[in-house]
């Protein structure tokens, strides 16, 4: 059996919706992932910080704008009177439940329920219109069966016997569609796996069991060698192996969650990337071969921070680095560049919530310089670090500031700092020289 997740613009539209009911509609059992339609876990996250703010009427004027925007939509998409009386009282229930948020006390808690609600309100609205058009569909609800434990992890042992208890109580359906993206905490609070992570759930499903492939079908044919969000002329990749996926996903390329491939790549489970717009097109397979070497793809991560750690007695100390990295586990920060010299170490953080106390941590043994808005540039190929044009990087980049480098972590990545105003500068320049000298 596969899986298959449909992102925000694939449920996004009438028309888009349609082009999902096709894709599915082949007579083979399938689950399939959705995600908030496009738009809305901006609008919902939006609302939650007006409550967050003390603004309630701005959050109820939100509440509002959406409340209208999905009748429109229902109307459009569910012709069938008594389904559409039924959708659109499911869907009030939901708005009024936002609207009573806005009368209650912010927590983060609270903001989890609300961010949840995009995913209900699609799968309900897409699963009536599936079985308006005749199709045997049925909703698992991904709050009976996916969890994350206390390290924000799936818990693979509630999952997997959770989800096979809700799954076997459908045999009858071909369909079985569920919510992207949320899930219960540890304590059964509600919860999510981050921004973008519906296609976590789809890979996290397909691991639990062992599907055939995952495929995350959204609004592009494949992952592209560089930004298109940046950079003009990008060109989709056919082939990426797990490796190559992951490190493009955790730096940046957001057409993958960071985490998507992690639960698939010990069995081996296909991941393809596909178009809802194109279904023609091929679009990206990710698995275990690797595929030629030098630079594949280039993608930019922003909001970084740099820190660099100076420090006399660093010279000839062992244990150094232990002592700096206990400091970050203590305030549960991962590092994810370095460098070292006899005299510093400089080193990149994404999240900087906890900033201030480990500064205050390491200025007990060191002096420290803090460099914000910072990007990360990462290059990914199969052995790129052996390829003979890689050198050429330096020259291509000469124009531009480059504040740390790391080189053979992996084979597969090259990683730059760059500040954030010159990070499109960066990705241009790669773009134009780098893949016609890695082509010579
Ligand atoms: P969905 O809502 O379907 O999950 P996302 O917006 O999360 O879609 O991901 C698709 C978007 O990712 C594309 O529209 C594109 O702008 C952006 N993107 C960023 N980097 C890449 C890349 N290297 N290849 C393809 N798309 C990318
Ligand atoms: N709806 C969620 C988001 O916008 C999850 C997803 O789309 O994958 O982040
Ligand atoms: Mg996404």
């Amino acid at each position: 059996m596969k899986v298959l997740k449909f992102g925000g613009t694939s449920v996004g539209t009438v028309e888009n919706i349609s082009n999902v009911k096709n894709i599915i509609n082949d007579g083979n059992k399938k689950i399939v992932v959705l995600s908030a339609m496009s738009g809305t876990t901006n609008s919902l996250v939006a609302i939650a910080n007006c409550i967050a703010n003390n603004l309630p009427n701005e959050a109820i004027d939100k509440i509002n704008k959406l409340h209208e925007l999905y009748f429109d939509t229902i109307d459009k998409l569910l012709v069938d009177e008594s389904l559409n009386k039924e959708v659109k009282n499911y869907v009030t229930e939901i708005f009024n439940f936002l609207v009573a948020c806005t009368y209650t006390e912010f927590s983060v808690q609270l903001e989890n329920k609300i961010v949840a609600q995009g995913e209900l309100l699609s799968t309900f609205i897409v699963n009536s219109y599936l079985n308006q058009e005749g199709l045997q569909s049925v909703i698992l609800p991904a709050l009976s069966f996916m969890r994350i434990d206390k390290n924000k992890e799936p818990d693979f042992f509630y999952i997997k016997q959770d989800f096979q208890a809700v799954f076997n109580a459908a045999p009858e359906a071909t369909i079985y569609i569920t919510q992207g993206f949320i899930c219960l905490n540890e304590e059964g609070q509600i919860s999510n796996l981050q921004r973008g992570g519906s296609d976590f759930t789809a890979t996290i499903i397909g691991a639990v069991i062992k599907a055939e492939e995952v495929e995350i079908w959204t609004d592009i044919d494949g992952m592209h060698n560089n930004d298109p969000r940046y950079v003009d002329n990008t060109k989709p990749i056919s082939n990426l192996s797990y490796d190559e996926a992951a490190e493009l996903a955790y730096f940046g390329a957001k057409i993958l969650h960071p985490q998507t491939v992690t639960p698939v790549r010990a069995d081996n489970i296909p991941v393809r990337l596909k178009n809802t717009m194109n279904p023609e097109a091929f679009g990206t397979l990710i698995n275990n071969n690797h595929t030629e070497n030098g630079v594949k793809a280039i993608a930019a991560k922003d909001k970084i921070t740099a820190i660099k750690i100076k420090s006399g007695r660093m010279l000839l100390a062992h244990g150094f680095l232990r002592k700096v990295f206990e400091i970050f586990e203590v305030y549960e920060t991962s590092i994810d560049m370095i460098t070292t010299s006899e005299v510093a170490i400089s080193l990149t953080i994404d999240d900087d919530t906890n900033l201030d106390n480990i500064i205050a941590e390491l200025e007990k043994f060191a002096t420290i310089e803090v460099d914000k808005n910072q990007a990360i540039i990462c290059l990914v190929g199969h052995s790129i670090v052996n390829h003979q044009e890689t050198f050429k990087l330096f020259q291509i980049l000469k124009d531009v500031k480059i504040r740390m480098i790391s080189y053979g972590g992996s084979r597969n990545n090259i990683s730059l700092l760059v500040n954030s105003k010159d990070k499109i500068k960066t990705l241009g320049k790669l773009n134009d020289y780098l893949f016609e000298l890695v082509t010579l």
